[in-house]
């Protein structure tokens, strides 16, 4: 073994270092892996219950009328939900795409939008108008609000209760910390604002952005009152192999406007061809459980790592998991530099590839970006990135098996070594 990690260019200490964090890791990881088998049979029996069949996998062209294997895939997805309708689409480009179906779909003139856990992804900035843009929901009057979460990341129910008013129609929460500093929610901490949301207003439309959440837990928001889930196919569900694609899950007359959104009003999910992408959104879909699992012990195996090298992780080594996202403060510009360097070169696409800091369009600082994937802007497969100004933090993600993970981590470690930008500590098991 310790051959084949020299052969990729790992070093027998910084090998030697990873092991003995892995031991540590055992009864976290056998938990991820009980998380994935039973996400697994949710799958299973989603797929099992429609019936799926070889002959879902037809490519249909043109308009896709009686497109069978879409619509069956659009049940699977409900059924692992636990909601009454989905929208499944390689039509949907990306999960901004996709929220913004959702919420220009279920918000007219005259309707407030509230975020509850403060400002949203920054994609969503032009989307809802914060940042002006052609076409945003502000420009069709739709106003919006956001109560900012408390010092410590917990949500404001004061703030909440006084930002809801008549016109309040949609609550938008988003799971994933992203790349703010506050923390990710848990499926059960997104259920109590729920329900606090409709103890206020009982109308109110719940829609949770669920990016990076999906098969975290054995439980959706989704599971526990929200109207609406919403997220990219490049990421969790599509398990790596949907080449492109978002979902809309939930409440039936709230996914149909969705629909009606996406294509035209009167024609909504009845039309929008497959283009021969099922196989890989149904096989994505089915592997998605498992690929996410070894997302999140390359999330905890790096925390672990730099940690106990004296990086800030956040979340911290110890913390209990509601996405894949793990940021490391590195500390300066060169710690990036070699971080990403190693994440890149453990690539199966573009190893040979040298990240750089780059100016980047809508970004103040220069970024910079480790990413060699099969698909585009992959961010379930292993990728980093991160702008170049203090506290100088990469935000890694993905890794399609836990074995690749490793290395692109180990990578890292040793390519900030050779940096002399870090040394290994001494473990005690
Ligand atoms: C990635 C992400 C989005 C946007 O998805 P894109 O596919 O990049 O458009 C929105 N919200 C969160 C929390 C995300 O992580």
């Amino acid at each position: 073994m310790k051959e084949m990690y020299a052969r990729l260019g790992v070093s027998e200490s910084v090998f030697d270092y990873g092991e003995q964090i892995i031991r540590l890791l055992r009864q976290r990881f056998a938990d991820i892996d009980a998380v994935a088998e039973y996400n697994q049979g949710k799958v299973l029996a989603a797929m099992q219950k429609n019936r799926v069949g070889a002959n879902c996998f037809a490519a249909t062209t043109g308009y896709g009328y009686d497109d069978m294997g879409r619509d069956i895939l659009e049940r699977v997805y409900a059924d692992t939900f636990h909601t009454e309708a989905a929208l499944v689409r390689p039509q949907i480009t990306c999960g901004t795409h996709a929220l913004t179906v959702a919420l220009s779909a279920n918000l007219l003139p005259g309707d407030e939008l509230l975020s509850p856990v403060g400002g949203p992804y920054d994609t969503l900035e032009e989307v809802i108008g914060i940042r002006p843009s052609a076409c945003s929901l502000k420009e069709y009057g739709v106003s919006y609000r956001q109560a900012e979460l408390k010092a410590d990341g917990s949500f404001d129910y004061d703030a909440i209760r006084a930002a809801i008013s008549p016109q309040t129609k949609l609550a938008t929460i988003q799971r994933s910390k992203g790349y703010a500093t506050r923390p990710t929610f848990s499926v059960r901490q997104i259920g109590e604002l729920i329900a606090f949301l409709k103890s206020v207003k009982p109308d109110i439309i719940c829609m949770v952005d669920n990016c990076y959440g999906e098969f975290v837990e054995t439980i959706e928001p989704s599971d526990v009152g929200a109207d609406l889930v919403v997220g990219s196919l490049i990421k969790n569900p599509g398990g790596g192999l949907a080449p492109i694609g978002g979902y809309i899950c939930g409440r039936k007359d709230l996914v149909e406007r969705c629909a009606y959104r996406l294509s035209a009003p009167g024609l909504g999910q009845e039309v929008g061809a497959n283009l021969g992408l099922l196989p890989s959104m149904y096989q994505g879909f089915f592997l998605a459980p498992t690929v996410v699992s070894g997302a999140l012990k390359g999330a905890i195996f790096a925390a672990n790592l730099y940690e106990r090298m004296g990086f800030r992780c956040i979340p911290d080594s110890t913390c209990s998991r509601h996405d894949i996202i793990q940021a490391v403060e590195l500390g300066s510009r060169e710690a990036m530099v070699a971080f990403c360097k190693g994440i890149q070169s453990a690539a199966p696409v573009d190893s040979y590839a040298d990240p750089i800091p780059w100016a980047m369009p809508g970004y103040d600082d220069e970024v910079i970006m480790a990413a060699g994937a099969f698909v585009q802007g992959s961010s379930i497969e292993l990728s980093a990135d991160g702008p170049i100004r203090p506290p100088y933090a990469v935000y890694f993600q993905g890794g399609l098996t836990w074995y690749h993970a490793k290395l692109g981590i180990l990578l890292s470690v040793q390519k900030l070594m050779e940096a002399g930008l870090t040394k290994l500590p001494e473990v005690l098991s």
